[in-house]
């Protein structure tokens, strides 16, 4: 169980080091990620390298037990990296340079940049392949974060040189639908980036050079990766993802490329159900690692510096954060960053050693998480299970973000994280899955939001509810091709078969209204016209509902005279939607028996109550439990059979019984028992004898 964070000697004086590694071993730290943002002081002059500070450190460090997650220290070129080589800095849509003065100011296609980004990885890794307290190596600092796409004429060049491998000139005019707007291609220098334009820029080449910028920032991994590969075989390599936190990078793409799957993670303060979004981000790191233990590479003990209100973690959050991480695979738990930065743009991001010192409570929380862990020692390794997956992918992200869709509302974040939602509060853990990806083993499939459907991934979908599986799928999935094109003949036409339904429109509500399905669910955001096929109706539109939300009066109707609502606005106490007659009675959740399994479709996006009603009916339906504990409940095993069971109270009033049987790792007691307002039990269970 990996414990420590991201440490920065060189903020600070050398003597302070010493008392570093001293504080680090009270605390149990064990791990620390050292050079992410050296570059200056390891080559403050081209070429030159300077490693005599580093050698200290890193034998400081191993004198004292604490391995190292040694960084390429490539994230940000130096001030004298830009001033030489001016065209190696992004451009953004506009035409505007992003400057040097803050972090990772490169172009991720610029040849320079790449050249010099591998000379230092190979001078790093020939001059501490073989220190002791090498751990991993970690390469570059979340990819993307800040400059996920670069505009400028040499991103240009490197865009056309990869769509020339994907395509031919007609291919490319019939992919990107050039003979809209007159937009057609005679040669390939012709084409750009989709760059700041007069009006909606072309969809499917703004989706290509989305899938273009996340393989150009990984071409530069790989660049360094394969140094590291020749240079220090062995020894395991990672990268620092964002995992539903940032979504301009195609981590599926990525995670075969990294020996061990890191994420960083960091909590919105004003969010209540933070802890879910935390859950969220979790489920999905443990996809890209493809069900195995992870790593958290950074967490914050408190606040953070980048959000408009930057609210502390309460007294023991920082804990059960942590160990939730734990419990969904994480094998440890590492913060941004050891001592907090007396100066810097993150100076007010919490650390590990607050700027208060050791006497201080952030501190002393630090050092129980420390014990705390070494507690949780036989849990490493150990795997989570799941009996439900949700599939997604970053394109269906990216082709759905574009303007011009039929509701802003709609987004495949917001379905995400609102399915997940419902299953958390159910008690239900569930996987992540590419739509590539193996679902033979889950009886449960939910595509909360696939927007972008391709005919292999549509007939792999049709091969596991024929075979006996139950697919849910939610509105606006399986739309449009790989090209971001419609598939016509109804919607949603790569699924229409397998859902039984035809539907002809898209109805969206305006903002903050509701509609009122025939089984008393609400909906909002999105409904569809049409009709089934050979699926059941298992809930129909009514012509109830359609009031502002939270509105008890019916209000006036809005008829054809009145264009004086624009998006967004209702009249005085809500009022009747026009389309609410024509929708009664049509189809807004089916299910359709096909092969041995069953495909159920939902067009509208249903409230949190209602949607956790659907899918509890439907787990049931595939003997799922849904036990909705009142406790975060998740668990971990090892190939032996040995167990253990998370169970994390977010009430910080209320204790809550668990009548799980076992031994809490943290303190020893047996239960059943119970999880502390705001506290957490690992409960250790064996397997049956004989
Ligand atoms: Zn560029």
């Amino acid at each position: 169980m990996y414990f420590g964070g991201d440490y920065n000697p060189e903020q600070w004086p050398e003597q302070v080091w010493h008392d570093d590694v001293v504080r680090m071993r009270e605390a149990g730290v064990n791990l620390v990620t050292v050079g992410v943002f050296s570059w200056a002081l390891l080559e403050p002059r081209e070429g030159c390298h300077e490693f005599g500070w580093l050698d200290r450190v890193l034998d400081l460090l191993d004198a004292n037990g604490i391995g190292v997650d040694l960084a390429t220290a490539t994230a940000s070129p130096p001030p004298w990296f830009s001033a030489a080589h001016p065209d190696s800095l992004p451009v953004d849509a506009g035409g505007h340079v992003l400057w040097p003065g803050s972090r990772q100011a490169y172009c991720p296609s610029s040849p320079s940049y790449r050249a010099a980004a591998v000379r230092l990885a190979r001078a790093l890794a020939e001059r501490y392949r073989d220190h002791p307290a090498l751990r991993m190596w970690h390469v570059g600092n979340e990819y993307g974060c800040h400059v996920a796409r670069c505009y400028c004429d040499v991103s240009a060049a490197a865009f056309r040189d990869w769509l020339r491998d994907r395509y031919d000139l007609p291919r490319l005019n019939e992919a990107w639908g050039t003979r809209f707007w007159s937009q057609e291609y005679f040669s390939f220098e012709e084409v750009l980036p989709p760059r700041r334009t007069p009006a909606v820029p072309n969809p499917a080449q703004a989706l290509d050079f989305f899938r273009f910028s996340s393989a150009e920032l990984l071409a530069c991994y790989l660049a360094e990766l394969e140094v590291l590969r020749e240079v220090s075989p062995g020894v395991p390599v990672t990268t620092n993802f964002m995992a539903g936190l940032h979504w301009d990078i195609d981590y599926w793409e990525w995670a075969p490329h990294v020996d061990v799957v890191s994420t960083d993670h960091y909590l919105r303060a004003h969010d209540p159900e933070a802890h879910i979004d935390l859950a969220f981000a979790a489920d999905i790191t443990r996809g890209l690692a493809g069900g195995a233990p992870w790593l958290l590479m950074e967490h914050s003990t408190g606040a953070v510096n980048w959000q408009p209100r930057n609210i502390p973690k309460t007294p023991g959050q920082m804990r059960r954060n942590s160990l939730a991480h734990v419990a969904r695979g994480s094998d440890g738990a590492l913060f941004f960053q050891w001592r907090a930065s007396r100066a810097g743009a993150e100076k007010y991001h919490s650390a590990l050693l607050p700027h208060a010192g050791v006497d201080s409570r952030v501190w002393r929380e630090v050092c129980e998480l420390g014990a705390d862990l070494r507690r949780l020692e036989e849990v490493e390794g150990a795997r989570v299970g799941a009996d439900v997956a949700i599939v997604f992918d970053w394109q269906s992200v990216w082709a759905q973000e574009q303007p011009g869709h039929p509701s802003v509302d709609m987004t495949v974040r917001d379905e995400l994280a609102t399915w997940h939602r419902a299953l958390w509060k159910l008690g239900v853990t569930v996987d992540f899955l590419p739509a590539h990806g193996d679902f033979s083993s889950y009886p449960l499939l939910l595509l909360p939001s696939l927007y972008v459907l391709g005919e292999t991934d549509r007939a792999a979908l049709d091969f596991y509810v024929e075979g006996g599986g139950t697919l849910v799928v939610g509105a606006y999935s399986g739309v449009v091709d790989e090209n971001d094109a419609v598939w016509t003949g109804g919607y949603p036409g790569a699924l229409r078969d397998l859902l039984g339904v035809r539907m002809e429109e898209f109805v969206p509500l305006g903002e903050g209204r509701t509609v009122t399905l025939s089984d008393g669910s609400t909906g909002g955001v999105w409904r569809e016209l049409g009709r089934t096929t050979t699926a059941e109706v298992i809930a129909s539109y009514t012509d109830d509902g359609f009031r502002l939300a939270g509105s008890g009066s019916e209000g006036s109707v809005i008829g054809g005279s009145g264009g004086g609502f624009p998006s967004g606005d209702v009249p005085p106490g809500g009022g009747h939607d026009p389309w609410a007659r024509h929708l009664a009675g049509a189809p807004a959740i089916t299910r359709n028996e096909h092969g041995s399994g069953a495909a159920w479709y939902v067009s509208t996006r249903l409230d949190d109550a209602s949607l956790r009603r659907l899918l509890a009916r439907i787990a049931a339906e595939t003997g799922i439990a849904t036990p909705a504990p009142g406790l975060e409940l998740v668990r971990r095993s090892h190939p032996d059979g040995s167990t253990y069971l998370f169970a994390i109270n977010h009430d910080d009033k209320k204790d809550v019984a668990l009548a799980e049987s076992g031994t809490d790792l943290l303190t020893t007691k047996d239960f059943p028992g119970t999880v502390p307002a705001g506290g957490i039990a690992v409960i250790r269970q064996r397997p049956e004898a004989g």
